[in-house]
């Protein structure tokens, strides 16, 4: 999978994604980046890459002109996002959606009060949000965004595709209690059954414990995954 990465910040790449198991990933070419910088589009003497926004109000908008020549340099765009507040919420099921089907993706991050409209209409951008909250710019959403979907690339999760659709969201809930070494530990236990061998009843014990979590904290992801 190869990533267009579109920012005024290339230095801030591959940032998180240099390390654990997506970074051992980089490194092994399973995936790849470009960083390219919106600078080197700016337009006139100071390069620049945004105007102050029509119809008034505080804060710069993104020139649709430096957006575009920068698009316009990429031999091989494929689908392009644009992180925004007002996109569809990034989930589980998306981030398989582009790891299964998409080679080349086009990320475009936005810094000010974001980039102009029609630029987003001029090539069908799609608009992914990662949460209901505003964050200064649209790189930790690009790391966010690979993250997701480049651990559910074949060989780079240990214990593989089974470890990896284990996870919370994969299983139709939230994720069960986990227990590693001491067994006792400032005296607390670890649950018998999981210590008993059984298989069977590891897995009884851990759907009911699922449910009852999902139940109790997110009663919405219940209701999704029936409907
Ligand atoms: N004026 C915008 C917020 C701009 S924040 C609004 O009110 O909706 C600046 C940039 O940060 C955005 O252009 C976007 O690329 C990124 N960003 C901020 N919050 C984000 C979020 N929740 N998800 C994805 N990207 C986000």
């Amino acid at each position: 999978m190869h990533f267009n990465i579109l920012t005024i910040f290339p230095e801030m790449f591959p940032g998180t994604l240099g390390g654990g198991v997506v970074g051992r990933a980089l490194s092994g070419g399973i995936w790849s980046y470009d960083a390219i910088n919106l600078r080197d589009f700016g337009i006139g003497n100071y390069k620049a890459v945004d105007d102050e926004q029509f119809g008034g109000g505080a804060g710069q908008v993104m020139l649709p002109e430096v957006i575009a020549n920068a698009l316009g340099s990429l031999k091989n765009p494929g689908k392009i996002i644009y992180f925004s507040p007002r996109g569809k919420l990034l989930s589980q099921k998306m981030a398989r959606e582009f790891a299964n089907a998409e080679s080349s993706v086009t990320l475009l991050c936005g810094r000010y009060e974001g980039i102009d409209q029609r630029v987003i209409d001029e090539y069908g951008i799609e608009e992914i949000s990662i949460g209901d909250y505003i964050l200064s710019g649209g790189e930790i959403a690009a790391q966010v965004f690979i993250d997701s979907c480049i651990r559910l690339l074949d060989n780079v999760v240990g214990g593989g595709q089974q470890s990896v659709g284990q996870e919370s969201f994969e299983i139709g809930g939230l994720e069960w209690p986990l227990y590693t070494r001491p067994s006792v530990w400032r005296g607390r236990n670890v649950p018998e059954v999981l210590l008993s061998g059984h298989h069977g009843n590891i897995e009884r014990w851990r759907k009911s414990q699922s449910d009852e979590i999902t139940k109790e904290r997110r009663p919405d992801l219940l209701k999704s995954y029936k409907g």
